[in-house]
């Protein structure tokens, strides 16, 4: 009967995503194992996975299935996982002087539920307002990218894309705003297609009511070619 409660609370945890913490639940031996060797181990689990199910790994269609799901966990989909592929954070003095508000909008977000391991696809879109520092445009999306490859919880994802930011630029003007459709959510559980989640955060000048409107006009701005 315990057991039960516990898988009961389990589940409601996940099923509504609840995060416990704004740091990735890593263990400290996390990357003692190569890449190759994970994807060696992964690969094990998964055939045991599809075997358990009743799959017949012999089958042409479904052989290289293990391998592949491994090595897309480790190299693709989980890459963001580990410190070494983060991306290289090249700053620039603001030498032109621009001091309003820069606004990277529209960014792909894949990402991965840490909950229910399903996809989750949206869009964020970042602001800074420098202090003299300044940043590569294709840089914001590259670190977006690199919080989104690891299974996350989106607000988690959202902390940690202007944590990161704020610790580039050397300000606290930094803001994210992440849209995205949760397929655990709208594939199965309760199915609702249309729904999507929004997450922000909003750092130092975009607490004042002011400018966080600015940001939000901004994103709303339609771009056409
Ligand atoms: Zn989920």
């Amino acid at each position: 009967m315990k057991i039960d409660k516990a898988l009961e609370a389990i589940e409601a945890l996940g099923d509504n995503h609840v995060a416990t913490s704004a740091n990735t639940p890593l263990r400290d031996d996390a990357f003692t194992l190569s890449d190759a060797e994970k994807i060696e181990l992964i690969k094990k689990d998964v055939h045991h996975i599809m075997e358990t199910l009743g799959l017949d790994l012999t089958d042409d269609s479904l052989q290289g299935t293990p391998q592949r799901v491994a090595k897309m966990f480790v190299k693709e989909i989980f890459s963001g996982l580990n410190p070494d592929n983060k991306p290289t954070a090249s700053t620039f003095n603001n030498t032109y002087q621009y001091g309003e508000m820069l606004v990277e909008k529209n960014i792909t977000v894949y990402s991965t539920c840490e909950h229910h391991l399903l996809p989750i696809v949206g869009r964020a879109h970042v602001a800074y307002i420098s202090n003299g520092t300044v940043v590569g445009l294709s840089k914001m999306n590259r670190i977006v990218d690199y919080y989104a490859k690891r299974p996350q919880v989106q607000e988690r994802m959202t902390m940690q894309v202007v944590q990161d930011l704020q610790e580039i630029l050397g300000t606290q003007d930094v803001a994210c705003v992440i849209d995205a459709k949760h397929l655990c959510v709208n594939s199965r559980g309760i199915r609702d297609i249309e729904s999507s989640t929004v997450t922000s955060e909003f750092g130092g000048k975009f607490k004042d009511p002011a400018v966080r409107k600015e940001f939000l006009n901004y994103i709303q701005l339609d771009t056409q070619f």
